[in-house]
């Protein structure tokens, strides 16, 4: 093995310290900008916290010395890691991608971070009234003696997504400081609102050079995920007749009441809470209105599209039922297609997985291939023809005051990103 080889293969002592001391300061910088994104919101990005955060990644990349970036108007941020290949030698553009926004399930706004050095296996207190123990969280008893960051109580932790963020950016600056080590452009992508589920809409797939995207936004240690659900969003109308109540006999439909009756068709077999594993679901999300007219926002998921179709058929049957049960009563349904499983895009370029494998195999982290019950912006790259394989980045109990991550896992996240540059770089 030459000197050059070595040195790819394994980082000094000092060099790994280093790197892990890179990715928790940049982690901590980024947990404490409020970004939670609003699902109501009308602008692109939906919030302001996530242009801050944006612009602080980006004169980070260029303090770091990578000036071929782009912000868009619509937030996302694209940034090239330039080819140290000799003349004349090309190897695929690769890219990375976290998402920059926190979930609008608990509040992001003044995250103040607990760095637990040398954690005992014990119940970790959370501020005074919450515990994050390992009698819930198993999982836990597995970082004895490793750094866990948590919340304190009142917000979220912010892993989901910063862990990714911090990842990409640490294994960006290690390659600016190793041009002797070999590899491709790499593109390095930041993007809104992934939580709001509209994150990629207006995501300008034509800057994108790379033939495959990884996106780090997973969770537990050697978790990798090329699957997740099919999804559509069904919005239902319902109007109602309406009279003055006191004389409505025999009168008045009642729309609230049609709204109710239709929720309560729906196999309660068939929902998130019952499911796990391949089920899929309906979800009814939201309702809203009156007497007169009501509307009903119901999720359809499921690995397998058909079931999508069936639900969705099964859907019109039961409108087309309540009608009956309501004379004069309307029922309409509005049926929108979110994102598609990303399977078959992934599958179609083995080296992907491959490549994935080789990664983890490389760095002993023995890899479990996942299904997500849910998306990622990775989905929704696939459909734009970009296979994006979501990768573990070392956060758990995501969304929730719980939410708490292992240091040592965020730094293998990232060798797993310095890795795939290198194996990727020889693929000329
Ligand atoms: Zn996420």
């Amino acid at each position: 093995m030459t000197e050059k080889e070595t040195a790819e293969k394994e980082m000094t002592e000092k060099e790994t310290a280093a790197f892990e001391q890179s990715i928790l300061e940049r982690f901590l910088r980024y947990v404490r900008i409020d970004t939670q994104s609003d699902i109501h919101g009308t602008d692109k990005p939906t919030t302001p916290g996530q242009w801050e955060l944006l612009h602080i990644i980006e004169e980070e990349l260029k303090q770091i010395g990578i000036n071929d970036l782009e912000l868009t108007e619509h937030g996302y941020l694209i940034a090239r890691l330039p080819s140290t290949l000799p003349e004349g030698k090309v190897a695929p553009v690769i890219g990375f991608m976290a998402h920059v926004d926190t979930a609008g399930d608990m509040s992001g706004k003044n995250v103040n971070p607990n760095v637990i050095d040398n954690y005992d296996g014990r119940d970790i207190p959370l501020g005074s009234t919450w515990v994050l123990s390992p009698s819930d969280n198993p999982e836990m008893l597995k970082y004895v003696g490793d750094t866990l960051i948590t919340t304190d109580g009142s917000t979220l932790l912010g892993a989901d997504d910063k862990a990714g963020a911090a990842q990409i950016m640490a294994a960006a600056e290690y390659f600016m400081q190793h041009p002797e080590l070999e590899h491709g452009a790499v593109e390095l992508i930041f993007t809104p609102d992934e939580e709001t589920g509209t994150g990629m809409d207006l995501f300008p797939v034509e800057k994108l050079k790379s033939r495959c995207c990884y996106t780090m936004d997973g969770s537990e240690r050697g978790h990798v995920e090329a699957e997740c659900f099919n999804a559509a969003k069904v919005d239902i109308t319902f109007t109602g007749v309406m009279y003055h109540l006191g004389s409505a006999r025999g009168r008045l439909v009642n729309a609230v009441t049609m709204a109710s009756s239709f929720i309560a068709m729906l196999p309660r077999t068939e929902s998130p809470e019952a499911t796990d594993g391949r089920y899929g679901y309906y979800c009814p999300l939201e309702i809203s209105g009156t007497a007169e007219s009501a509307k009903v926002t119901i999720y359809l998921r499921d690995f397998e599209f058909d079931q999508i179709t069936r639900r969705r058929k099964a859907l019109e049957s039961m409108a087309e039922a309540l009608e009956a049960l309501y004379p004069g009563g309307q029922v309409t349904l509005s049926y929108k297609l979110q994102y598609l499983n990303m399977r078959e895009h992934i599958a179609a370029d083995p080296l992907v997985m491959q490549k994935l494998d080789e990664a983890a195999a490389n760095l002993d982290i023995p890899l479990h291939h996942e299904i997500i019950r849910g998306g990622t912006d990775g989905a929704r790259l696939c459909e734009k023809g970009i296979p994006a394989p979501n990768i573990f980045t070392g956060g758990h109990n995501y969304h929730s005051r719980y939410e708490w991550a292992a240091l040592s896992v965020m730094t293998e996240a990232a060798l797993m990103i310095r890795e795939l540059i290198l194996l990727w770089g020889k693929e000329q």
